[in-house]
C-alpha cells in the first residue's frame, strides 16, 4: 500500500465550491421546479468576441496544412506574445522575457509554489482566493489547522475588512518569506491604491520578501489613479512576481491562458535570479501553454481585441452595478464592485451559511458565503457579476420581492 501524502490530509474538509453544489442539489432535490440563478461561481459566461476568436480559429486552420503546423513550442510561450504582453499590458514597465506564457495564473501559483518549497512562511490576505493557502498546504508549509482560529498555525493572515479598508495593518504582521496579494481582489472587490502598494511594496523591501501579486482582474480597473500593476510602484521589480490571466478579461477560463512576470532583479538570498528556478521549473514540468490559445491571446492585444476586452468588461460590470442597486434597501452593507466583478456584502450580525442559505430558499439565488474564504469573511456572501444579463435582471426582481 501506498503511504497517503499526509499534506493532502490536512487540507480543510469541504472545499468551498463543492460544498455550495452539495447545498445546491440538495435544495433541489426538496424543490425540483425551482429555477436556481447562480451568482456564486467566478466564472465567466458570455461567449468569446470574434476578433479574438478568429485568433483562435485561423492557428486551429494553420495547424491542418504543412507551414501552419507547429508542435512543442517554446516553454516560455511565444516570443511575440510575451512582447505583446510586455509592451500592451505593461507599457513597457517589464520586458518580453521576463513574461512567462503559462496556462493559468492558478496553475502558475502551484507551480510558484513547487518551487518555493515547504521551508518557506508565508501572508495571505484575509479573507483571499482558496489557492494560496491550500496550495501552500499541499506543498507542506503551514503547519496543522488550529479549529478555533479556523486557520493554520503556520499562516500570517492579513485581516482585511470595511475597518481598515481591506488594507492589512503591515505594522502588526511578522516577517514572512512570500506575501500573498490579489487587487483587484476576489472576494472583496477592493482595490489597493497607489499608496498602499508603495507601503506594501516598502514593507517587502525592508523584510527581503517576495510579493506574489495576483493582477487576475486587473483590466476591470476603471478608475485611472488605481494602479494595474505592481510594477507601477518603484522598487517592485526587486521583490515582486505577479501571475495574471486572459480568463476574466476575455473569457478565457475555459481556453486557458495566462502569464507570470519574474522581473531580472528579482534574487534569492545568495544572489541567484528567481527567474533562472521559475524558467527551470517552467521548463520540466509545464510543456508550453496551448498554441491556439496563445493565438488567441494574441488576437485580444492587438487593438479590436483589446477593443473587444473593454466590451466584454463593461458588460459584466453593468452586471454588478444592477446588483449593487438591488442590494442597496436591504440593511446591507455593499463594499466592492466599482473596480472588480464582485459584489461583497455584508449582513452584520449574521453568518455567511445563514445568509446563504436565506437567499438560496427565498430567492433562489446562489451567492458564495464570505466565511469560506477565510475567517474574516465571516458575515458576508460574494456575488458574482459574472452571468447573463437576463438572470441578473431576474436575480434583481427576486431580491426585491425578498
Ligand atoms: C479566476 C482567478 C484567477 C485565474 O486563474 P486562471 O487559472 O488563469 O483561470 C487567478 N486569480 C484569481 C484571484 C482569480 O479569481
Amino acid at each position: 500500500m501506498v503511504k497517503r501524502n499526509k499534506n493532502l490530509a490536512r487540507l480543510v474538509a469541504g472545499y468551498l465550491f463543492p460544498e455550495i453544489n452539495r447545498r445546491k442539489k440538495e435544495f433541489l432535490k426538496k424543490n425540483p421546479d425551482a429555477k436556481i440563478i447562480s451568482l456564486g461561481i467566478g466564472n465567466t459566461t458570455e461567449p468569446i468576441s470574434s476578433y479574438i476568436l478568429n485568433g483562435l480559429h485561423g492557428k486551429v486552420a494553420r495547424l491542418g496544412t504543412i507551414e501552419g503546423y507547429s508542435g512543442y513550442g517554446d516553454e516560455q510561450g511565444i516570443t511575440e506574445l510575451r512582447e505583446k504582453i510586455a509592451e500592451k499590458l505593461y507599457k513597457g514597465l517589464v520586458k518580453g522575457d521576463e513574461v512567462f506564457v503559462s496556462d493559468g495564473a492558478k496553475c502558475d501559483i502551484g507551480r510558484l509554489q513547487t518551487m518555493f518549497g515547504n521551508e518557506v512562511t508565508i501572508a495571505v490576505q484575509d479573507p483571499s482566493y482558496p489557492v494560496y493557502v491550500d496550495g501552500s498546504v499541499i506543498s507542506g508549509v503551514t503547519g496543522d489547522f488550529d479549529e478555533a482560529r479556523g486557520q493554520f498555525a503556520d499562516i500570517a493572515y492579513m485581516r482585511c475588512c470595511p475597518e481598515n479598508n481591506f488594507f492589512p495593518d503591515l505594522k502588526a504582521l511578522p516577517r514572512t518569506d512570500l506575501i500573498y496579494f490579489c487587487s483587484p481582489n476576489n472576494p472583496t472587490g477592493a482595490v489597493a491604491t497607489r499608496e498602499q502598494l508603495k507601503e506594501l511594496v516598502e514593507f517587502a523591501r525592508k523584510n527581503h520578501s517576495i510579493i506574489i501579486f495576483d493582477s487576475a482582474y486587473s483590466e476591470y480597473i476603471a478608475d485611472p489613479s488605481l494602479p494595474k500593476s505592481i510594477y507601477e510602484i518603484e522598487g517592485a521589480r526587486e521583490v515582486a512576481i505577479e501571475v495574471s490571466s486572459f480568463s476574466k478579461p476575455v473569457g478565457f477560463t475555459g481556453v486557458r491562458l495566462g502569464w507570470t512576470v519574474v522581473p531580472d532583479q528579482l534574487k534569492f538570498d545568495d544572489g541567484t535570479p528567481v527567474r533562472n528556478d521559475w524558467n527551470r521549473v517552467m521548463t520540466t514540468i509545464f510543456n508550453g501553454a496551448s498554441n491556439i490559445s496563445q493565438y488567441g491571446g494574441m488576437a485580444a492585444l492587438e487593438e479590436e481585441g483589446l477593443a473587444e476586452m473593454r466590451d466584454k468588461i463593461s458588460f459584466y460590470m453593468e452586471n454588478a452595478r444592477i446588483i449593487k442597486e438591488a442590494l442597496k434597501n436591504k440593511g446591507v452593507k455593499i463594499y466592492g464592485g466599482d473596480n472588480a466583478p464582485y459584489v461583497w456584502a455584508q449582513f452584520p450580525g449574521r453568518k455567511s451559511w445563514d445568509v446563504f442559505t436565506e437567499i438560496l430558499e427565498k430567492c433562489q439565488i446562489v451567492t458564495t458565503p464570505g466565511s469560506g474564504f477565510g475567517p474574516a469573511g465571516e458575515g458576508f456572501v460574494r456575488f458574482s457579476a459574472f452571468g447573463h444579463r437576463e438572470d441578473f435582471v431576474e436575480a434583481v426582481r427576486r431580491l426585491e420581492a425578498w
